[in-house]
């Protein structure tokens, strides 16, 4: 039988990266807000059964607003979000439903997740207990020192630039969180709560167009694949 997923949708940042009044998820590519792309996408993935929304405080009736005006029909809790993004998916993993088996974290300003994505990373959460996605990174990437000098350069055949959904069986998940909660661990991202808590995490191919909409150069970008329409 197919497990019963869920999908924590990230919303909770400031995104003061952007330099806009709104926050980065409400701006629109082609008058539809990033957001609702989004949510959009996992709406209509039919092995996503439930879907938890996380956003700011200060940004909660917009999003309620926004879930409104499209008629989506997963959403089951909205959660406020935590001064980080790991309090933001931890608040959002208190609230999964009792019946939840795979968790499905996803940044709400990654528009161009698919279908398929999410099927290949629910797949993988399967077979290794956790899974995300990621391409192998273009340019080199040298490790800096504060005042701007190289330090190190990481053989580049080694490298990749993480996305999201990052996908893990529900119990190694909050257990993951217990530990580097208590530890006072702080990770950008869910794989590497994961890995502190001594699991392995499978790395699989999402897409160079998967992109996080994080400062104006990628709206400009994201407007570009909506043109050619891939969206
Ligand atoms: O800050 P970062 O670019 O890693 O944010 C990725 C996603 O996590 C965004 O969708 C953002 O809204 C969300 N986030 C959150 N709570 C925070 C920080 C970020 O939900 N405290």
């Amino acid at each position: 039988m197919y497990p019963y997923c869920t999908a924590i949708i990230m919303a909770g940042g400031k995104g003061s990266r952007m330099g806009s009044e709104i926050s980065k998820q409400f701006l629109s590519i082609d008058e539809k807000e990033i957001l609702a792309y989004t949510i959009d996408v996992f709406e209509q993935c039919e092995k996503i059964q439930e879907i938890i929304m996380v956003s700011g405080q200060g940004d909660m009736q917009k999003t309620k607003a926004l879930v409104q005006k499209y008629g989506f029909q997963k959403i089951s809790q909205f959660v406020v979000g935590g001064k980080e993004r790991q309090d933001s998916v931890r608040n959002g993993l208190s609230k999964v439903s009792h019946q939840t088996e795979i968790v499905l974290v996803q940044d709400g300003v990654r528009p161009f997740v698919t279908e398929d994505m999410i099927e290949r990373s629910i797949q993988g959460a399967m077979e290794y207990g956790s899974c995300i996605m990621g391409m192998p990174v273009k340019d080199t990437i040298k490790v800096c020192s504060p005042n701007g000098m190289a330090v190190e350069t990481p053989d580049r055949c080694s490298l990749w630039q993480i996305q999201t959904p990052q996908t893990f069986q529900r119990d190694l998940l909050v257990q993951a969180y217990e530990k580097a909660n208590a530890a006072g661990f702080l990770g950008t991202d869910d794989a590497s709560v994961v890995e502190f808590a001594g699991c392995k995490v499978k790395v699989v191919e999402g897409s160079y167009r998967n992109i996080k909409i994080t400062t104006a150069e990628d709206l400009l970008i994201a407007e570009a694949f909506k043109k050619e329409g891939n969206m």
